[in-house]
């Protein structure tokens, strides 16, 4: 019999008869013949209605009361939506999540999932119960409770399926929620937007760590280390919803399947930090030791020596970066900036990985909306832009959009985002996301419910002997490491910063029929930008001249160097975001074999490096032996 657990967030049981239809909707999976798990949260504000109480007693609450407060809140709702399942005359019963032994590390607050056992959790369902759970919490190893962080019931219903498949049986996850599924961009912002009928993980991976904020991002990390077939639907309908599985045949052939918005980010900038091997580990490994999640590292080459390193933090943790990274930046004779607000458009696609010109068709699009870029990333499956937003200007309000009071905060920081929802919907226009495709309207496969995948497959392979060897369900996996060793890099130094400079610059390689791998750019002097990718080395001598050409005619001060023989490096996995170790562990390696890193380039699912193609081979052993890949 399968198991189907259904989670349903806090706006999907704010009131009586909302708990009533999660309970039909339990029922009906049963009476569809599986055994059924209901993973619940706070009935609508009661977590933050809960925080408020705490602010009025102190303003420094401990961290293992606050725990104990806050988990009050799913208590109420488990006891409720199973009180709701015996009236429809189902048998139900609830459990809090040191009940059923969630077990998590000690962090109070944000606390990480190590192991769920599932002995009470399948006596229950095969005594004929539909078992609800409540999200968010659990206990550390010396029964505490703990909870997971906000939004952390999405986590919980993944992390219990998981579990389950685990030992042994067959399951899906169903997330109920207020919205009819995943959309190729936020509705609220570009009204033409459209729901998708499918989406890989690693697309939603780098999609909702955009603020896409249909998903909480360390969910989507269970669901793709452990394969577990997700859908997202609406709480109040009965729409399919949105398939969340393995990335299929299919999805390569879209190049962008989403645009995502970020407004919550704040940019710092290291110039003239020295070119030598172990300065990266040495700047982010301090931040990762105060537990500061860098989201877009972007390392330019840096001309006489010298490199510039831009990256983005939360804007909550700003101050903190600020004050963690001055001592460092006196000690190496960089200088320290910070932006103003910064707002974050990227586009996503499994395509990506095959499909040429994405890049030039995005900085073509915000060129002719006049947009200026700041900095730029590229991964293997998403390129982010960094735009500037300019402090004064009015906030235009949509027509049809819910009051500002009722969205959340990340909503309302993109409100503001002027320049970025501009941004988003010319990029959402270029690529046609509007239309019908496959997965978005079109049938693609048949079904989009994943078979179970052949045990033969190696991707798999590796990601099932890597999640054998964690210790805790949690634990960053990374699972591959690759090397692609006959690459050249292009740097253009002194490149005016203005909207329109990157477009004009990959249209002239493109044309030439040259593929671009790596993309990385960052601002410089005041009013200068340095731009560097790289190409496969055999088109090096005719990039450089397209490169030059076209350079000539945006500005002759600008300067384009060429270097012929690097290697890019890049490291494939789950969680390599919101663990803060990843990079440092990666940059580490790299340092204690003294070899240098010349360009970095970060993703939700992969952290890529350029080094001298010499020292290729053994930075990719180097990295293997790190994260124990075979
Ligand atoms: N009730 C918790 C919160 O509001 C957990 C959740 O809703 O997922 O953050
Ligand atoms: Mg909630």
């Amino acid at each position: 019999m399968g198991v189907v657990v259904q989670k349903f967030g806090g706006s999907s049981l704010r009131d009586a008869d909302l708990v009533r239809e999660a309970a039909r909707k339990a029922i009906r999976a049963k009476h569809g013949g599986n055994q059924v798990i209901v993973v619940v949260s706070a009935q609508g504000n009661t977590t933050d209605d809960l925080i408020a109480k705490a602010a009025e007693m102190t303003a420094r609450p401990s961290a293992r009361e606050m725990d104990m407060l806050l988990a009050t809140g799913e208590q109420i709702s488990i006891a409720l939506t199973a009180m709701a399942i015996h009236d429809l005359g189902e048998k139900a019963v609830s459990f809090t999540g040191p009940q059923i032994g969630i077990i998590t590390d000690d962090t109070h607050r944000k606390a990480r999932i190590r192991g769920i056992e599932t002995a009470r959790l399948r006596k229950a369902l095969d005594a004929g119960n539909i078992v609800v759970l409540a999200g968010f919490q659990g206990m550390n190893r010396r029964e505490e409770i703990t909870t997971l962080g906000r939004g952390g019931s999405d986590t919980t219903a993944v992390a219990v399926a998981a579990a389950m498949k685990l030992a042994g049986a067959d399951v899906e996850c169903e997330i109920y929620t207020d919205v009819d599924g995943v959309y190729t961009t936020d509705p609220r912002v570009v009204p033409d937007a459209r729901k998708m009928d499918a989406i890989s993980y690693d697309e939603m991976l780098e999609m909702a760590s955009m603020g896409a904020g249909v998903m909480h991002s360390r969910s989507i990390e269970f669901a793709k280390k452990f394969d577990v077939p997700l859908v997202v639907r609406n709480a109040r309908s009965d729409a399919p919803g949105t398939w969340i599985v393995p990335e299929s045949d299919w999805m390569r052939e879209i190049p962008v399947c989403g645009v995502a918005l970020a407004a919550d980010e704040a940019r710092l900038v290291l110039e003239g930090v020295p070119d030598r091997p172990g300065v990266s580990h040495q700047i982010f490994a301090e931040l990762a030791n105060v537990n500061i999640a860098v989201d877009m590292i972007a390392q330019s080459a840096g001309g006489g020596g010298k490199a510039t390193i831009g990256f983005t933090v939360l804007n909550a943790e700003r101050d903190r970066t600020l004050r963690t990274l001055r001592p460092i930046a006196a000690d190496l004779g960089a200088v320290l900036r910070e932006t103003g607000r910064v707002t974050k458009v990227s586009v996503v696609g499994a395509g990506m990985r095959t499909h040429t010109g994405v890049a030039e068709k995005m900085f073509a699009a915000l060129s002719a909306a006049g947009i200026n870029l700041k900095m730029i990333t590229t991964g293997d499956i998403k390129i982010s832009v960094l735009i500037e937003e300019d402090e004064a200007a009015p906030v235009p309000a949509e027509p049809g959009e819910p009051p500002a009071a009722k969205v959340k905060q990340a909503h309302l920081d993109a409100q503001k985002a002027v320049l970025g929802r501009k941004a988003l919907r010319a990029v959402h226009a270029a690529f046609g996301l509007a239309q019908p495709r496959k997965g978005a309207g079109v049938p693609a496969d048949g079904s989009f419910k994943p078979r179970p995948a052949p045990l033969v497959v190696p991707g798999v392979r590796d990601r099932e002997a890597a999640v054998a060897r964690l210790e805790g369900m949690e634990d960053v996996l990374v699972s591959s490491a690759q090397l692609n060793p006959d690459q050249s890099r292009i740097t253009i130094l002194d490149l005016p910063d203005r909207p329109g400079n990157c477009s004009t610059v990959f249209n002239a390689v493109a044309t030439g029929g040259i593929v671009v791998d790596m993309i990385v750019q960052n601002l410089t002097a005041p009013g200068k930008a340095e731009l560097s990718f790289t190409v496969p080395r055999a088109d090096l001598t005719r990039a450089l001249k397209r490169t030059q050409d076209v350079v000539r005619l945006i500005d002759p001060g600008c300067r384009v160097v060429g270097d012929g023989d690097v290697a890019v490096l890049f490291v494939l996995g789950v969680g390599m975001r919101t663990h803060t170790g990843v990079a440092r562990g990666m940059f580490g390696a790299l340092a204690d074999r003294g070899i240098n890193i010349n360009m970095i380039n970060t993703s939700e699912v992969c952290v890529g490096v350029v080094v001298d193609a010499a020292r290729g081979e053994e930075a990719l052993a180097c990295l293997k032996e790190a994260f124990r890949i075979e």
